[in-house]
């Protein structure tokens, strides 16, 4: 049905991804997320966007093959974190699996999706967003989109909160749209102010890296405690078997207080594990400094070239992990920026900054 929408129209229009979104909503069609409770969904059942209608027009699953084998996993050399990427075209293993449409259909429909991408890759280019994809809404939660505005026939590039959108939420967002120019400027600009001054930031990495290797050796000198104390409750166990196998004290008492002893030696054990996270966390920190130190060397000379290349900065906002929360406080549009230098959080004020 969706195929036919997008490949031959419904009721003598031809729909779009958005349209055919729309159309599944008022017809009340149960989605994927509908249908299985592990799927978390903000949108209320039966309600359909765009980018649940996108992947099923490209699935090749429809047309009768299953491609096999195609993510991988992966290990980031820097933050030996796993992650998932997609393996190269030719690695897939194509699966025949029942069709459902058809060869046709399909092909009618990757063309109009073709067409489509070719148009929204003229746009992207036009219109350039520092931050697309990096921000989210602190009133609702939602994504922040950037999108282009048309006035008197001039284009103005705005930031948009998604739950203002209103086939996505009911209870509509508040949030008031920032200009692209002014909060891309504003970040950018502390990306710099951060990355510059070199010594004021060696030093505040040195001044992390000292408080992580304290609280580090707190962390082992607890461990170490408990560890100790397991040990001596484990000692007053045993003797206190002895004590009933001389028949110093009765089987009651024995039992009752082994209880006591497996009770405490069952919290140290939470406690430990507890703490064996932490020093994985605090190592961690450790590691991401090292990181941005190696990052600083080389962002530092490239920052003025990056003033000038659109590029460039977007790699380093990507590189630098750079991400924002909007909110408006008192009335004054506020940017929550942060980026991977820990508690790099800053509140910064759009309507007092722009002059
Ligand atoms: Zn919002």
């Amino acid at each position: 049905m969706i195929f036919q929408m997008y490949t031959e129209g419904n009721e003598g229009v031809l729909l779009g991804v958005q349209g055919i979104a729309d159309k599944l909503t008022a017809m009340n069609v149960l989605s994927y997320g509908d249908k299985v409770e592990s799927v978390g969904k903000k949108r209320g059942t039966g309600v359909w966007t765009p980018g649940q209608v996108y992947p099923i027009l490209k699935r090749e699953t429809y047309i009768g093959v299953w491609w096999a084998y195609q993510w991988k996993m992966v290990k980031d050399p820097l933050t030996r974190r796993k992650h998932r990427v997609k393996r190269p075209r030719n690695e897939w293993v194509g699966i025949p699996v029942p069709a459902i449409i058809s060869e046709a259909t399909w092909k009618a429909a990757q063309l109009r999706l073709a067409e489509g991408r070719q148009m929204s890759k003229r746009n992207n280019s036009r219109h350039q967003y520092l931050m697309a994809r990096r921000m989210t809404c602190a009133h609702c939660g939602y994504r922040i989109q950037g999108r282009p505005c048309w006035t008197k026939g001039k284009v103005y590039l705005y930031y948009h909160c998604n739950g203002k959108c209103r086939s996505i939420t009911d209870g509509k967002c508040d949030l008031p749209s920032y200009p692209v120019e002014a909060v891309d400027n504003l970040i950018w600009q502390w990306v710099r102010d951060l990355f510059q001054d070199m010594e004021k930031m060696d030093q505040g990495l040195e001044q992390i890296q000292q408080n992580t290797e304290g609280k580090c050796k707190a962390l082992y000198a607890r461990l170490e405690a408990i560890d100790k104390l397991r040990e001596d409750n484990t000692r007053r166990d045993d003797m206190l078997l002895d004590l009933y196998l001389d028949k110093a004290i009765s089987k009651e008492k024995l039992q009752a207080r082994r209880e006591q002893y497996e009770k405490a030696d069952a919290e140290l054990l939470a406690e430990r594990e507890d703490i064996l996270k932490q020093i994985d966390h605090t190592k961690l920190t450790d590691q991401q400094i090292r990181t941005i130190k190696q990052l600083a060397a080389v962002i530092g000379p490239g920052l003025e070239k990056a003033d000038l290349d659109f590029a460039l900065r977007q790699q380093f906002i990507r590189e630098l992990r750079v991400t924002a929360k909007l909110a408006v406080e008192d009335g004054e549009r506020i940017i929550y920026v942060q980026c991977i230098i820990p508690d790099s959080e800053t509140r910064l004020s759009i309507d007092s900054a722009t002059s």
